[in-house]
């Protein structure tokens, strides 16, 4: 099969029976051609990057056939790239990475040093990444019908931004398509019509952008048919927001005027258009909301939402018991696998139960490689023994993997960090199961903490001990996704040698502090810009509390020899354990410094 790239970049052009029936045939040729298709796309971005510095001094030589590539390019990782991409940053417009001029740079939540890592982005990829979007209603409209009968109440935001030394803006990848003129100028799409104006949604104050977003999804109540975020934190937030300015919210509605703390101009007018005096639906908000029930409050107050649309799979699926709590048990479809690198694939069977849920990766969106993945006897990677990496096509079910991606933007065999298994396949095109992240010990929201980033900020906290002869002699961590906004809890068992001078409260608070501030960017702008963190907390316990942990996890058959702190715990009788033995509760007195500008 012959495969055109123009199919690949030709979203459709209007919603209608159509051009729905057209995007599942695309799926379907898709998936039937994997193998075929993921020849032509790397056929295609050697063609485009041949001249491009980094895959050029490979010596390709023109070949563009996977052999060649496969047997002259090395796995790489972002610091592999860093030399790169910092000369990108710094204005070199020769072609480095692409060959196509670098439009910007996607800051990922993966961080390096502490920093965002850079990913350059072509204009061509936002295409592209549309054409994913394009897919997923055609996909859902299958399961739940009538999703264009009415609005997706969906909490969008957008974050900052900043520029790199050459002027190039580097931001998410979600507020790149926020500012989009694909997204400010979509064309109308029964099927994806928001309750949230573009204004909104555009609006960098995350306070105004809510409120405005609440606002509209509580005017039009019962035109929502999906309550959504991207993430599931993102949705208990609005939930937390609404507990928390519901009575604003309904003396808004109750007269038609607006909350003087909006103060955006065109927020401002774009709401003088649909706030209008409906003292009835105030009532009704008041009714539902001043009580201590807030059991269901989602389909309390949208009584026609059909499913919630927000990603549980991964790091997320700490929030389902919540979600269901306030949803009644929503079905929670999660419909797509996405990065700042690449956009990957989408959930084929969104009404899946979220264990259940599978990520068909699509062969379009770039080259797949997959490293065999097993945790007890990790492959290491050097460039004299190039690992064999095993196409999509070929990937075995129910084996493990680490997703290696080359993409049109230029990034060549690189290593997402991504575990994924494989559960089945739709044709030939394997289906996979989002396993984890490696090396993420701690998450709440976009941040990913791993055990060095945790031992340093330990170690920084420290510091403060010593002058009271006070040292931390074993601890470990807890993601708690029960408070609204989940924050983590870090258990300390502490060596006091002078009990006449023990740490103060206050010095056990500013620990906390101390901790935030050794945090990478994406965990401290969580804390400061986003609110989707709450303070860290130290939670003190007894003297050989970490004794009886080991003894526990003896009792449960862990070897002696072999047995190590958990850096991170989860599990229900070991956290009981550890807040049986709990002596001070200690917590952050103010948030950590935050600025969108780049510490390095
Ligand atoms: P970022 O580059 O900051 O957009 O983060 C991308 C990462 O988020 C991916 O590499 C995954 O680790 C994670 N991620 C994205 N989509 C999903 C999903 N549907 N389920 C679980 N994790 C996801």
């Amino acid at each position: 099969m012959t495969v055109q790239s123009e199919i690949f970049l030709e979203p459709p052009s209007s919603v209608d029976e159509n051009s729905l029936r057209n995007s599942l045939q695309f799926l379907e040729e898709m998936t039937i051609n994997t193998d075929p298709a993921q020849e032509n796309v790397l056929a295609e971005i050697i063609s485009q990057n041949a001249e491009a510095e980094y895959l050029k001094q490979f010596g390709l030589n023109g070949a563009t056939d996977r052999e060649t590539f496969k047997s002259k390019v090395p796995v790489s990782t972002y610091d592999d790239l860093l030399p790169y991409i910092q000369r990108i940053a710094n204005g070199d417009t020769s072609p480095i990475l692409s060959s196509h001029p670098i439009s910007e740079f996607l800051t990922s939540s993966g961080t390096s040093a502490g920093e965002r890592k850079l990913m350059p982005t072509i204009h061509q990829e936002m295409d592209r990444r549309q054409l994913l979007y394009s897919l997923l209603m055609p996909v859902m409209n299958q399961y739940v019908p009538d999703l264009d009968k009415g609005k997706a109440l969906h909490f969008l935001f957008i974050k900052a931004e900043t520029k790199t030394p050459s002027g190039l803006v580097a931001r998410p990848v979600l507020t790149a398509y926020y500012k989009s003129e694909q997204f400010k100028k979509r064309p109308y799409d029964p099927y994806n019509v928001l309750t949230s104006p573009n204004e909104a949604i555009l609006c960098p104050d995350s306070f105004q952008s809510m409120y405005t977003q609440m606002l509209c999804g509580l005017i039009m109540r019962h035109e929502v048919l999906r309550v959504g975020a991207v993430f599931a934190s993102g949705l208990l937030r609005a939930i937390r927001f609404l507990q928390l300015n519901w009575a604003q919210l309904a003396h808004d509605i109750s007269t038609g005027t607006l909350n003087p703390a909006i103060t955006d101009p065109s927020i401002i007018k774009c709401m003088s258009k649909i706030l209008k005096p409906n003292p009835k639906l105030a009532d009704f908000i008041t009714q539902e909301c001043s009580g201590e029930n807030w059991e269901r409050i989602i389909p309390r107050i949208w009584p026609n939402t059909k499913y919630l649309e927000v990603i549980v799979t991964g790091a997320m699926a700490q929030y389902i018991p919540t979600l269901d709590y306030y949803s009644g048990n929503l079905p929670k479809p999660c419909t797509m696998y996405a990065s700042s690198e690449c956009y990957f694939g989408l959930n084929l069977k969104p009404m899946s139960e979220p264990n259940d849920v599978s990520y068909t990766i699509m062969p379009n969106m770039g080259y797949f490689e997959f490293l065999p993945h097993d945790d007890s006897s990790p492959i290491t990677l050097s460039r004299d023994s190039p690992p064999k990496l095993v196409d999509l096509a070929d990937v075995e079910l129910g084996k493990f993997y680490e997703l290696i991606i080359t993409t049109y933007s230029g990034l060549c065999r690189y290593r997402v960090g991504d575990i994924l298994q494989v559960t089945g396949f739709y044709n030939s095109d394997p289906q996979f199961k989002f396993v984890r992240r490696k090396n993420v010990l701690l998450s709440i929201e976009a941040d990913k903490t791993d055990e060095s980033e945790l031992q340093k900020a330990i170690e920084n906290a420290s510091e403060l001990l010593k002058d009271f002869n006070t040292s931390v002699v074993e601890y470990t961590s807890f993601a708690d996704a029960k408070s609204i906004p989940g924050h983590y809890v870090i258990y300390w068992e502490l060596l006091i040698k002078d009990s006449s001078n023990p740490p103060s409260d206050e010095v056990l608070n500013q620990c906390c502090l101390v901790m935030e501030e050794s945090l990478n960017t994406v965990y401290r702008q969580g804390r400061v810009a986003d609110n989707s963190i709450g303070p860290l907390e130290i939670r003190v316990v007894k003297n050989g509390t970490f004794e009886e942990l080991m003894d526990y996890a003896i009792s449960r058959g862990a070897s002696i020899n072999q047995y190590k702190v958990p850096r991170c715990v989860s599990f229900t009788p070991i956290m009981e354990l550890l807040d049986s033995r709990v002596v001070s509760f200690h917590f952050s007195p103010s948030p950590p410094h935050w600025t969108p500008e780049r510490r390095r």
